[in-house]
């Protein structure tokens, strides 16, 4: 699920991120493209409009060339005298014969033809004087084009000499146009001077200014933004792989790795172990050291592991103080001396604390053919649940710390998501049922009270007993409704026995630890009562012992409100694990149940004798009485007598039964 999720946080940032940045590219490139056709286009416009001036000015003077020289009243070249001094100091006409070559220059910018034909050069007219026409004109040796070439621009820039920088000419240059006229057998040609100053280019480069501060401070906006937004992916990415706890690497992290790594090896002949690493009684560790150095210890173990890991090998924290391994191993037998070594440093790593480790494993061997190797699907959550389970299946046993999950284990995990997949069914479908188990005086040998057992009556697989389903039950919740079923019917049967007249005797009812989290467990257990009309004092409600170790107080305070309502409270199994005095000084308990522990082998007979005898003592001052269980022989209940035992519970007397045999059972013993 996580990894999805990282997954899909990746996508979306991909998705977001790069249009985001194809965006920011492409707008930069047209912000780029819009201002260089922007300056060829503005200078264009300025030299094209400049030179549509020069040609509407050559219109203009053909036209009035045309007035002047109207019906034969002046020639040519004096309609060009009259004109010429009008026009300013850069406009200059050249008159050509109808080959183009130069008869008359006007105008105050010579061509260099002193240098050309070592001739003379009249001013204002620049006449080459060798060549008489008849009608008194003269001819130039040279043509319109060679002319044009060998100008010189004798005023070039020197008008603009003392003005201020605004008017100073960038670029200048003269243009050469024909004029129009009528007079047939000459071409007349215009020049005019081509200027783009320092201003034009000014107010050019203020308007691209402001324009590229308008795109540009949005481009930029975009850029950071875009660059944020990558930062920020970053840190998601980073949170999303970081271990609030320990800082290090956390479980979606690991499944990415894990699939990126057994992908990467998939065609390769690695075998790889994936470990489920745990400490054991970290709980008892916090409760002694405090939160805050429980944090501590899990970031060493976190460093140790990252210090031990190899090259395509990654771990991570799972829960609390379970940690998730993927180590690369030649060989199961390798992989287990590796983790026993892991497991051996790691209780070094704090000097002053005494810890100890457990680890379950599951071997990924490599594929056998490559068709199994193409089918081969790895659902590495799944396979650490099964590391998890061969950890479980080690529970209890002492002196194992390390175990490989096999077929049996197998078995099991296939056991428990059986009855996951058939446990409401089965509730709903009447198939847990209530057995008793009758309580006798150890001098009277009188049936003295019962306690309800579950069992599973299934149509496919028969009677179940509770320790193949219980230990379920209690990891996945369903046992509080099972036990909500369990004081219903055992309301129910007492509520029965009162009106069938029988003999009562008081029931107690096995009350999970699970159950107390619930701040009104005693008004809902008061309420299941109440819905059958049974009466409160005949029912005993069994704790195990475990359940004195969540929030003590809550467990005060429910069992308080449960002894107002009037039921009587037991301690189940006690002596079984560690025993708390403490509770039975502060808990309102009623009975001690004598876990059947103490009644097993027979080593140490006496000093087990000791044990039970105290325990019997000790109950009787603080006003409990006491429930031997699991009796199976004659002497014990002899022993069990003689110490003021109040009740038997055991194979010795009766094993739990239905309801209708314990009803025949109490009409003989009670
Ligand atoms: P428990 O509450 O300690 O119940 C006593 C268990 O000891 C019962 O096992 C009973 O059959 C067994 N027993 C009694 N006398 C002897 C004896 O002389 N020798 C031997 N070997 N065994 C004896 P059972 O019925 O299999 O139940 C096992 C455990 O399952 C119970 O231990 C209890 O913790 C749990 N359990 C059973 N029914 C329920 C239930 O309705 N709700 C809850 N929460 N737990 C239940
Ligand atoms: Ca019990
Ligand atoms: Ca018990």
């Amino acid at each position: 699920m996580k990894n999805q999720k990282t997954q899909k946080i990746r996508r979306c940032y991909k998705k977001s991120v790069w249009p985001s940045l194809a965006l920011f590219v492409l707008f930069g490139c047209s912000c780029v493209g819009m201002v260089l056709t922007f300056v060829i286009g503005f200078q264009g416009f300025l030299v094209d409009s400049k030179i549509s001036k020069i040609q509407e000015n050559a219109r203009n003077l053909g036209r009035m060339l045309d007035s002047y020289t109207n019906n034969g009243q002046r020639t040519i070249f004096e309609a060009v005298t009259i004109i010429e001094r009008f026009l300013d100091e850069e406009s200059d006409i050249c008159i050509t014969d109808e080959n183009d070559q130069v008869l008359q220059y006007f105008g105050k910018t010579a061509p260099d033809f002193e240098r050309a034909q070592n001739i003379t050069i009249f001013d204002p007219y620049h006449i080459i004087p060798d060549l008489h026409l008849p009608g008194g004109e003269r001819k130039l040796l040279l043509s319109f084009r060679e002319l044009v070439g060998r100008s010189i621009d004798a005023l070039k820039k020197s008008s603009y000499q003392d003005n201020d920088w605004m008017e100073e000419p960038l670029f200048h240059t003269y243009y050469w146009v024909n004029v129009p006229v009528k007079v047939e057998g000459y071409h007349l040609y215009y020049r005019d001077s081509l200027t783009i100053l320092q201003k034009n280019v000014f107010f050019m480069n203020a308007v691209i200014l402001i324009e590229l501060l308008l795109l540009g401070i949005p481009a930029l906006l975009l850029l950071l933004n875009v660059l944020s937004s990558i930062a920020m992916q970053k840190r998601m990415v980073l949170m999303l792989h970081q271990d609030p706890v320990t800082g290090g690497n956390n479980w979606n992290y690991f499944l990415e790795q894990s699939k990126r790594i057994l992908c990467q090896f998939r065609n390769t002949n690695h075998t790889y172990a994936v470990v489920n690493l745990h400490m054991i009684r970290f709980q008892d560790y916090c409760a002694c050291n405090g939160i805050k150095e429980g944090d501590a210890l899990l970031k060493k173990i976190d460093g140790f592991l990252k210090a031990n890991m190899d090259r395509n090998e990654t771990y991570a924290r799972f829960a609390r103080a379970d940690f998730g391994l993927l180590l690369r191993c030649e060989s199961v037998e390798q992989s287990k001396k590796r983790l026993k070594k892991l497991l051996v440093e790691l209780t070094g790593i704090k000097k002053d604390a005494m810890m100890s480790f457990s680890a379950g494993i599951y071997v990924l061997r490599p594929a056998a053919n490559r068709k199994e190797r193409r089918r081969r699907q790895i659902d590495i959550e799944q396979v650490y649940q099964f590391a998890s389970a061969a950890r479980g299946a080690m529970r209890g046993k002492k002196g194992e710390y390390i175990k490989v999950f096999d077929q049996q284990i197998l078995q099991e995990q296939m056991w428990k998501h059986k009855v996951e997949e058939t446990m409401e069914a089965a509730l709903l479908g009447g198939e847990f049922q209530l057995y008793l188990q009758p309580k006798y005086h150890p001098v009277t040998k009188k049936i003295v009270g019962a306690e309800a057992l579950v069992r599973w009556i299934s149509p496919e697989d028969g009677m179940i007993p509770p320790n193949r389903f219980i230990p379920v039950f209690e990891e996945n919740g369903f046992i509080t409704k099972l036990d909500d079923y369990m004081i219903s019917q055992v309301a129910k049967l007492r509520s029965e026995w009162k009106i069938q007249g029988r003999k009562m005797v008081p029931v107690s009812v096995n009350v999970s630890r699970v159950n107390f989290v619930k701040e009104d467990l005693a008004e809902h257990i008061c309420h299941l009562v109440d819905g059958y009309g049974a009466e409160h004092s005949g029912i005993e409600l069994e704790l195990t012992e475990s359940a004195f170790y969540g929030n003590k107080e809550l467990l005060k305070q429910i069992l308080k409100k449960l002894k107002m309502y009037g039921f009587n409270i037991s301690m189940d199994d006690f002596g079984a694990g560690y025993s708390s005095l403490n509770s039975l000084k502060d808990l309102p308990i009623d009975t001690l149940k004598l876990d059947m522990d103490f009644f097993r082998g027979d080593d140490s007979l006496e000093r087990g004798e000791i044990v039970v005898k105290e325990t019997i003592r000790l109950a009787k001052a603080l006003h409990m009485s006491i429930v031997a269980e699991g009796i199976e022989k004659k002497e014990q209940v002899e022993f069990l007598a003689e110490q003021g035992c109040d009740m038997i519970q055991g194979y010795y007397f009766a094993k739990p039964m239905p309801v209708s045999e314990f009803n025949q059972l109490a009409e003989r013993d009670c």
